[in-house]
């Protein structure tokens, strides 16, 4: 039986059309324009059926809302579909991937984001590409996840990061295989490192929270970021140097760092490379972090931790237990 494939389109310059302003998205010219493509009537393309969201967006303004929307239209066809395909601007597609990721508990089925860099209506959009392959992937009986596929490859969402603002090759995912590499045909390296479903597919709609994301660089004033550490946020994301280093770490940083923790913050530590992971301890400008109960971020990629920590802050989990979880690899997110 031929599968059936749930297209949802959210904007992005993928169904862009020039205007006077720069490129914004339309709407039911792009779905029109979708239908004439040859592949949509070739006997071997799956079932589809499209939603289009309204307003469409340029993904710069997509955030928890535009997640929960996303998150309950494919909750309400879940079992309707075999597979699901997101059209999404590649500016937050990686945020957003790695944000569903987490919300889609117990997913058993495809979710595949794409997009293009050039729109589906100029002469060499890659789009054309990008969304025939996500909907075959879509329709593939191995894929359990949230993925992205962009340049001919497949990865996992929340492993996912934008690489170039021009370049074919958008995406990357430094730190995980590609599950996919497109070439005549589709080669599969999934590792099936998966933890397992516990349960029924669920959605776990994100709640708004303070959150924020320090890049730590040289000269930083840590005394700048006292009050909104301490008093604001929630949670942090550290973007600290190499494997998980900060200037000072002995002074500035960690009584504002300590009082955070103690204040119930959550101080997740990221490495700047793209590629490795953090390891606390390994230098001893990073075993004070460690001692003060700063989270170990491993190789999470920033969107990872940060739509990690919407999650497990929008179950309601205590800190201690945040900690722990954030430390464990629940969605193939970490190594
Ligand atoms: N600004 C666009 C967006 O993210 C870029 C793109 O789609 O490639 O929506």
């Amino acid at each position: 039986m031929k599968k059936k494939i749930c297209l949802i389109y959210t904007g992005g310059t993928i169904g862009m059309v020039k205007s006077d302003k720069g490129y914004v998205p339309s709407g039911s010219a792009f779905l029109q324009l979708l239908q004439s493509l040859p592949e949509f009537s070739n006997p071997d393309f799956p079932e589809y059926e499209t939603i289009v969201f309204s307003p469409l967006l340029d993904s710069s303004d997509i955030a928890v809302d535009e997640w929960n929307k996303l998150g309950r239209t494919i909750a309400s066809r879940y079992n309707a579909c075999d597979g699901f395909v997101v059209l999404h601007g590649t500016d937050t597609m990686a945020y957003s991937a790695s944000a569903l990721s987490f919300m889609l508990e117990n997913l058993d089925k495809p979710v595949v984001f794409t997009g293009s860099q050039i729109p589906l209506y100029e002469l060499r959009s890659d789009g054309r590409d990008n969304l025939i392959s996500a909907i075959l992937l879509a329709a593939s009986d191995q894929i359990h996840e949230v993925c992205i596929y962009f340049g001919g490859q497949l990865v996992r969402g929340n492993r996912a990061t934008k690489l170039s603002s021009d370049g074919m090759h958008a995406f990357d995912s430094p730190n995980y295989p590609p599950l996919v590499k497109a070439g005549i045909s589709f080669k599969f390296q999934l590792m099936n490192d998966l933890p397992a479903p516990t349960g029924p597919f669920r959605l776990q709609p994100f709640e708004f929270m303070p959150l924020g994301v320090i890049k730590v660089f040289p000269g930083i004033q840590f005394e700048l970021f006292e009050s909104i550490m301490i008093e604001r946020l929630r949670g942090v994301v550290l973007e600290s140097f190499g494997a998980g280093n900060i200037p000072s770490a002995t002074t500035a940083l960690l009584p504002i760092l300590k009082k955070a923790h103690e204040n119930g913050t959550i101080v997740v530590v990221r490495s700047q490379c793209p590629e490795g992971k953090v390891n606390l301890g390994t230098y001893a400008a990073s075993s004070a972090l460690k001692e003060i109960g700063a989270v170990d971020g491993g190789d999470m990629t920033t969107e990872a931790a940060l739509a990690k920590l919407y999650y497990l802050l929008s179950k309601g989990f205590e800190p201690a237990k945040i900690k722990e979880l954030m430390e464990r690899n629940i969605r193939g997110e970490r190594s």
